[in-house]
């Protein structure tokens, strides 16, 4: 496995930094061991996030950590995580914090511009690969790709059947990490720039299979304060959180072929609601699986 790039340092904002007893010597194990007890009243994987970062500060793969503890960690190296560990502390992802983040079979970048890919949303790539395995050529689409997870994911899963990939976002900030992803992964996806549908020129073929996970939080939800570092315009649609899906259902039938599927990711509480959007927009056969925590999180249905 390469070494990962090291994270770029986008803050030049001062922030306050832990106070790091004079600097005083200690080996990476050392500095492993204090951030670790200093996440550990902040965060419930306090041991993890303290060794990611540290892997991703010295350009380790985290599984040969280990190799690494025994050397001293340079005073420019301490100040770098001790400023990270601070970051943690107050609450910011720790996969904007490494720049890294894994999702299905991928190792993705991310940054504070796209929403940190979940294993939630394993759930829709499953259903999605399990569908296209036995199409030849298939054509698929993902709408709001974000960092590229999901079409990363079926371009990758795909590879032997020779996909057609699309995928548009209408942030340029999240296309720029989704192409690096791409790039990166040597995985050709066809991305353009624009909201949903819009995004792509006329002349475009119809798709057997369209899948997103678009924003789906409640403009009030009580929970935003919790995804406070990930961008607002990935996580809410409108007052019921369904804005987004109701705008992919006004142009998704004419965007599949006959008979292609579309599949969205939505919140554990929106499957009832979800499936009879999709039934009145004229999809056969509407269905919704469960996540691995048992949760209703993706619905689908045919183009009849
Ligand atoms: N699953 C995310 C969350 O609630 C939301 C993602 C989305 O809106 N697409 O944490």
């Amino acid at each position: 496995m390469s070494a990962m790039p090291l994270p770029p340092i986008r803050d030049t904002q001062p922030r306050p930094v832990a106070p790091v007893e004079g600097l005083a010597p200690g080996t990476a194990q050392d500095w492993l061991g204090w951030a670790a007890r200093e996440l550990e009243a902040h965060s419930d994987s306090a041991q993890a996030d303290a060794e990611v970062l540290l892997a991703a500060l010295l350009q380790t793969p985290r599984s040969q950590l280990r190799g690494a503890l025994e050397q001293p960690l340079s005073a420019a190296l301490v100040l770098r995580y001790a400023a990270q560990v601070e970051r943690r502390r107050q609450g910011e992802p720790v996969a904007y914090l490494s720049g890294r983040q894994g999702f299905w079979t991928l190792d993705l970048q991310v940054d504070n511009g796209v929403l940190i890919p979940r294993p939630d949303t394993e759930t829709l790539v499953e259903w999605a690969l399990q569908w296209a395995r036995d199409l030849a050529a298939p054509r698929l689409l993902d709408l709001g790709t974000g960092s590229g997870a999901i079409a990363l994911a079926l371009a990758d899963g795909l590879r032997q059947r020779t996909p057609a990939v699309w995928a548009t976002d209408v942030s340029p900030a999240a296309l720029r990490i989704a192409r690096d992803n791409a790039r990166e992964l040597q995985l050709p996806v066809e991305f353009r720039e624009g909201s949903w549908f819009e995004a792509l020129e006329s002349g475009v073929s119809p798709f057997d299979l369209i899948v997103s996970n678009p924003p789906y939080v409640a403009a009030d939800d009580p929970h935003l304060p919790d995804l406070r570092y990930e961008p607002r315009l990935a996580l809410t649609a409108g007052v019921d959180g369904l804005d987004a899906i109701r705008d992919i259902l006004c142009d998704a039938a004419t965007w599949l072929k006959p008979g292609g599927l579309l599949l969205l990711e939505h919140g554990c509480d929106q499957a009832a609601a979800v499936r009879a959007l999709l039934n009145q927009t004229g999809f056969a056969g509407v269905q919704t699986r469960r996540d691995l925590g048992g949760r209703e999180r993706v619905s689908g249905g045919l183009r009849p």
